[in-house]
């Protein structure tokens, strides 16, 4: 298999996932997707943490709400492998504004937040989940939040059926 096809993507259930017990609902998307978890953990990230995940918007306005917002509640980190697995991950999870977002991600099922809302109360918008942007974004991502020992090699029947 061409291995740039084969990717690894970062997803985080977000504090409003775990606290609105969303965790196995959301984590059954992506098995039925076939795709495979091969790191998993909770974490209470702090504030220097979310400085160095959120890098790209620590300058933003709605920076001060995000970093709030991460740092209320455990948040799960899941590593997720795949064929196309950063760009299939983000289509089933949805666009960032759950207003946005069609039914049948999960943005669109289970979240009804929007950007004005948002932004009027001065908050994240909340959107249940993070995944990785891009590649490159996943790369750096799975190596800031987890360890070589954390992440796990085994065989799914997926590799069986479809590889
Ligand atoms: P994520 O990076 O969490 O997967 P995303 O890539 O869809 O989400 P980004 O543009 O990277 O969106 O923004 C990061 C997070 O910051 C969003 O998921 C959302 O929680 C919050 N956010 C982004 N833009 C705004 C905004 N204008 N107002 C409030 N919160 C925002
Ligand atoms: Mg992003």
């Amino acid at each position: 298999m061409p291995q740039s096809l084969f990717q690894r993507t970062l997803v985080l259930l977000k504090p409003d996932a775990i606290q609105r017990g969303l965790m196995g609902t959301i984590i059954s998307r992506f098995e039925s997707a076939g795709l495979k978890t091969v790191g998993m953990k909770l974490v209470w990230v702090d504030k220097e943490f979310s400085k160095k995940h959120y890098s790209a918007h620590v300058d933003k306005k709605f920076y001060i709400g995000l970093e709030e917002f991460i740092t209320s509640g455990p948040v799960l980190a899941m590593a997720i492998e795949g064929i196309h697995a950063v760009d299939v991950v983000r289509k089933l999870v949805g666009p960032t504004e759950p207003k946005e977002a069609t039914p049948g991600t999960i943005r669109g099922d289970f979240a009804h937040h929007s950007y004005d809302y948002a932004d009027k109360k001065n908050i994240a918008i909340k959107n249940l989940i993070h995944a990785s942007g891009n590649k490159e974004d996943a790369e750096k991502e799975i190596a800031l939040w987890f360890d070589e020992k954390e992440m796990h090699t085994y065989k799914t029947v997926h590799e069986m059926h479809v590889f």
